[in-house]
């Protein structure tokens, strides 16, 4: 899966099981501002499709691979 940002014009490469790993099972079509970037943080990716590049292509690209999913804790307070 191709997936370029439009503000830090970053294009990265993910699998697409690793997406939906990550993510749950979406089609590619919804990914569409679904995948946050990882450099701007909270922005997310306006360009992510199924790329499935040719040989000469794989060869140049890298593919960010998934190596784990953090679930964070985040503490929810109300006043009493
Ligand atoms: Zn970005």
């Amino acid at each position: 899966m191709r997936c370029s940002c439009t503000r830090s014009n970053k294009v990265r490469y993910y699998r697409a099981e690793d997406v939906v790993e990550a993510y749950g099972d979406m089609r590619a079509m919804e990914m569409n501002g679904q995948i946050p970037c990882e450099d701007c943080g909270k922005a997310t990716c306006a360009d992510a499709r199924l790329d499935l590049p040719s040989a000469m292509e794989r060869s140049r690209i890298t593919v960010r691979r998934l190596v784990e999913i953090k679930v964070v804790k985040r503490p929810v307070w109300r006043d009493e």
